[in-house]
């Protein structure tokens, strides 16, 4: 079912990444994790559908979005980059397989962190952050979506890794084997996964080989 929704706010969070906060379609409710399809309302763009995830919370009073402007590819997020406040989104029903199953690994690349903001500060919220540990990895630290919130929600068990640039206070290159071997000391917990679908399949074939049960890997796709 479709639902017209009013722009209220835009936030800038990185340099390519914008928080879009809208109102509420009475009666609307999700689980942090979920994403629904997104169209922009305006003559021309109506049948131009991408999902995108909530990263605001079930009870909150608004709808958030946190969407990385790919600006050099003329789609919908291109586009949405024009967009201000009282223009109007048209989304539909919450769907996905993104949930939280209990305390395990958030492993995200780039916007694949969406869902995990929502899930986490979900938990932070219900008081359950304990055993939980996030990996998120980025080009840059200008890359990096709300950083200072997820090392406030997570302390040390938030691990920031950097492929195109070597910091201190980051670890350095790729989510592979070798970083998960390092960093992972149970792999009979639940696993989350959200990046590019390259980085997806690769995380999940790893983490397999290393003995995590198919079951407990939780991604998009599934
Ligand atoms: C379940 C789900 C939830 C999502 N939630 C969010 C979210 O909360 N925030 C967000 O910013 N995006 C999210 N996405 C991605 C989003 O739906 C779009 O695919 C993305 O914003 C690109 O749309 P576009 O129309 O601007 O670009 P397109 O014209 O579709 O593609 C432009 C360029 O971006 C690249 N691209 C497309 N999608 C991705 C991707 N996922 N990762 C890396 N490169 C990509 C393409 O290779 C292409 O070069 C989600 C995707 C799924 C499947």
């Amino acid at each position: 079912m479709e639902h017209t929704v009013k722009i209220l706010q835009i936030n800038q969070i990185t340099h390519d990444v914008k928080e879009f906060i809208t109102d509420k379609p009475q009666g609307y409710t999700f689980e942090p994790g979920q994403a629904t399809v997104v169209a922009i309302n305006k003559e021309g763009y109506e049948g131009q559908k991408r999902p995108f995830t909530f990263t605001s919370l079930n009870d909150d009073e608004n709808l958030g979005f946190t969407i990385k402007i790919y600006s050099d590819a003329h789609g919908v997020t291109d586009a949405m980059d024009d967009l201000r406040e009282g223009d109007e989104l048209i989304i539909n029903n919450p769907w996905g397989a993104i949930r939280y199953k209990g305390p395990g690994y958030f492993i995200a690349g780039g916007a694949g962190i969406t869902p995990f903001i929502a899930i986490l500060r979900q938990l932070k919220k219900d008081n359950q952050v304990d055993g939980n540990m996030l990996f998120f990895s980025n080009k840059t630290t200008r890359d990096v979506i709300l950083e200072d919130e997820l090392r406030d929600i997570l302390g040390d068990n938030a691990l920031f890794t950097l492929t195109r640039e070597d910091k201190p206070g980051y670890l350095n290159g790729r989510i592979d084997e070798a970083f998960l071997r390092k960093h992972v000391r149970d792999f009979s917990k639940p696993f989350y996964v959200c990046g590019t679908p390259e980085m997806t399949r690769e995380i999940n074939q790893v983490l397999e080989k290393m003995g995590a049960p198919s079951d407990s890997i939780i991604f998009e796709g599934k």
